[in-house]
């Protein structure tokens, strides 16, 4: 019982595909739509088409007012595109991306004065559509004699050598070698697509080790004629258009049957070939068999599977969407929405033409060769383990604010949405969560992202971690005595709290200066820098009490320095009371002149005497420095005095 195998590559290339989708999606869109030429070799899509509606035109000329003009795959050279410009319809540029760039490598080397060689054949629309961008500055050679042929004859000159994009790879290698080596005159292009070369290479492999093959495909579709002749050289072999000719042929004498298709066959019609060939071979054998036919052609075929993970190699890349070869019967394509969350990012940031990128099947379609593919879910579930890992590791991640949104802020991490509420943000209530949008933050994550709800994320979380660590740190090293220089935090009617790398220690009022003051604002500003001591210690309480005042700043230390019982001063009335008066005799030391020491007379009321502000003479009568006391008098002032003026009188 015959074995069949189908060509892993055979069937629609993406280039065709893309003109195919945007035919019927100007269709299905109600645009009147005409194609200049048949959009693919298959007559089938072709009919299929013009059944919903579009016309076939050979010519500009025969467009109507407002009409869609399709350009196929195939291309068309600058000229067809300024005419349709003059008649203002519109255009839908379905031609393929390889051969878009073969159009700009032959202007840009026309343009720099390069003359272009082309490899193909001078009457298919691709190569036609390729001169069309030379400028009459090209010569096309359909194999490696007529491009010797050329260079007997012409003299040498600036060549730009370039190929058909299903131009086959055997000659092309043929015709690589009848060029001069290192000539700097000459620059040569690959062109030739890879979908083609992919083609030919795996149909070439299985037509080695086929007693027959079957090539599906247009009769006028070059590829498929080319993958006809690359068959013929190994096996027995037939070109048919659809499963409907399967009855003429010949299949007998054959244990090995390979089938293969060019671009322009679309994945139901190669089906259909292969399930009528079943039934063929079952009748001619009439004989129960035990090769399940269903099952080779499931082999054959390199199935997608919704949900499957595949790899495939970006072949374009434009703002909605990514083509990628999967290296099977459907083409992928990637739309912008499915390659990434992070709304900043486009597709030319994410991927880049010959990528090999790994993708999730979303979607199927046989009867359309698409499969639609998601790249933000391969990364989401590579993200998603990873931020699993995090929380139940506490790891701290670190990933940039992506944006503000209701009641917190978003992160991406590794794809990943991580929604970091405002109570989570660190910042105090009520604050505006805008400063943070761009900004890198470190967060741990405190709830795994599940099937409809994203992860959670804390930077509070990552800041108390951090203030604990610096905690740890500090009372490792700290003892009393060590001198610290922090930053004013806050300030309290009690006392001022610096920041002493983590952790807040405080100097009470008292400790602010050697005057009374009655809040510490009166000395410091949050925001200032001071250099503290730790004057004492309470691990248990996390209590840091703080020295500020210097020893070399203590005004009793200067007073007792100056001044000695029996000196005359002035000092400044500070404050009255009913028992007599405190007057300041230098910055932070005042005494007390008591009611019976401010006259040499009896005092009803110290307000008659003195006032706050009053500058008075005084004599220290007392100093005792153990109880901070200062004992002052006016009286024996005014008695030195007049003693003095005495003694002088005498
Ligand atoms: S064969 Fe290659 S170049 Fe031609 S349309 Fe298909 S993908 Fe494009």
């Amino acid at each position: 019982m015959a074995k069949i195998t189908v060509s892993k590559s055979a069937g629609f290339c993406f280039g065709v595909n893309r003109a195919v989708q945007m035919v019927y999606q100007a269709l299905e869109e109600g645009k009147k739509v005409a194609t200049l030429g048949p959009i693919i070799h298959n007559t089938d899509v072709v009919n299929d088409m013009i059944a919903r509606g579009a016309r076939i035109i050979d010519d500009v000329s025969e467009l109507e007012p407002g009409e869609h003009v399709v350009i196929r795959s195939h291309g068309v050279g600058s000229r067809i595109y300024e005419e349709i410009a003059q008649r203002g319809n519109p255009v839908i540029d379905a031609t393929c991306p390889f051969v878009s760039r073969i159009h700009k490598i032959a202007a840009e080397k026309t343009r720099e004065g390069y003359f272009i060689l082309i490899a193909g054949d001078e009457n298919h629309p691709e190569v036609q559509g390729i001169v069309g961008h030379c400028d009459e500055n090209s010569f096309v050679f359909k194999d490696q004699f007529v491009l010797k042929d050329y260079f007997d004859k012409n003299p040498q000159k600036k060549l730009a050598i370039i190929s058909q994009t299903t131009y086959n790879n055997i000659i092309w290698g043929e015709c690589l070698k009848v060029l001069p080596e290192d000539d700097p005159n000459i620059v040569v292009y690959d062109t030739i697509c890879t979908a083609t070369e992919q083609r030919q290479t795996d149909t070439a492999a299985l037509a080695k080790k086929s007693d027959l093959m079957i090539v599906i495909g247009g009769r006028h579709s070059s590829n498929t004629v080319k993958l006809y002749d690359i068959c013929s050289q190994y096996c027995r072999t037939y070109h048919i258009e659809n499963a409907d000719e399967l009855d003429t042929l010949d299949l007998s004498n054959a244990e090995h049957i390979g089938i293969t298709a060019g671009a322009s066959t679309p994945a139901h019609i190669i089906k259909e070939v292969v399930t009528t060939m079943e039934e063929i071979l079952n009748k001619d054998n009439n004989q129960e068999e035990e090769f399940d036919f269903a099952q080779a052609v499931d082999e054959s075929f390199k199935k997608l599977h919704t949900g499957a993970r595949v790899k495939g190699i970006v072949m374009s890349v434009n703002n909605s969407e990514v083509i990628v070869d999967l290296g099977a019967k459907q083409t992928g394509t990637v739309p912008a929405s499915e390659l990434t969350n992070d709304p900043s990012k486009k597709p030319a940031d994410l991927v880049s033409v010959g990528d090999e990128i790994e993708l999730i099947v979303t979607k199927v379609s046989d009867q359309d060769g698409m499969a639609t593919l998601s790249k933000k879910r391969v990364d989401e579930q590579a993200g998603v383990e990873k931020v699993i890992e995090a929380k139940e590791q506490g790891t701290v991640l670190e990933a940039p604010v992506s944006a503000i949104v209701k009641g917190g802020v978003n992160v991406f991490y590794e794809g990943v949405r991580i929604f970091i509420p405002a109570s989570q943000t660190g910042l105090p209530r009520e604050a505006s969560l805008d400063g943070l949008k761009g900004q890198t933050v470190k967060f741990i994550v405190i709830e795994a992202p599940e099937r409809r709800k994203s992860a959670v994320g804390s930077i509070k979380a990552v800041n108390r971690q951090e203030k604990e660590a610096a905690k740890a740190k500090f009372w490792e090293t700290a003892e009393i005595g060590k001198e610290y220089e922090g930053e004013v935090k806050s300030l309290t009617s009690y006392g001022a709290f610096v920041d002493l790398g983590g952790i807040d220690g405080m100097v009470h009022i008292s400790e602010l200066s050697w005057n009374r003051i009655k809040h510490p604002s009166q000395v410091v500003s949050v925001g200032d820098v001071l250099k503290v001591y730790i004057k004492n210690l309470d691990q248990e309480n996390d209590r840091i009490s703080l020295g500020y005042k210097k020893a070399e700043d203590n005004p009793w230390e200067k007073f007792k320095a100056n001044y000695e019982v029996g000196d005359i001063v002035d000092a400044k009335i500070v404050s009255v009371t009913s028992f007599g008066a405190f007057a300041q005799i230098i910055d932070g030391i005042d005494g007390l002149i008591h009611i019976s020491q401010l006259a040499d007379r009896r005092v009803e009321n110290v307000k008659d005497v003195v006032a706050v502000g009053d500058t008075v003479t005084v004599k220290i009568t007392n100093i005792d420095m153990d109880s901070k006391r200062i004992s002052l008098s006016m009286r024996e002032a005014m008695d030195d005095a007049d003693y003095e003026d005495e003694a002088d009188e005498d």
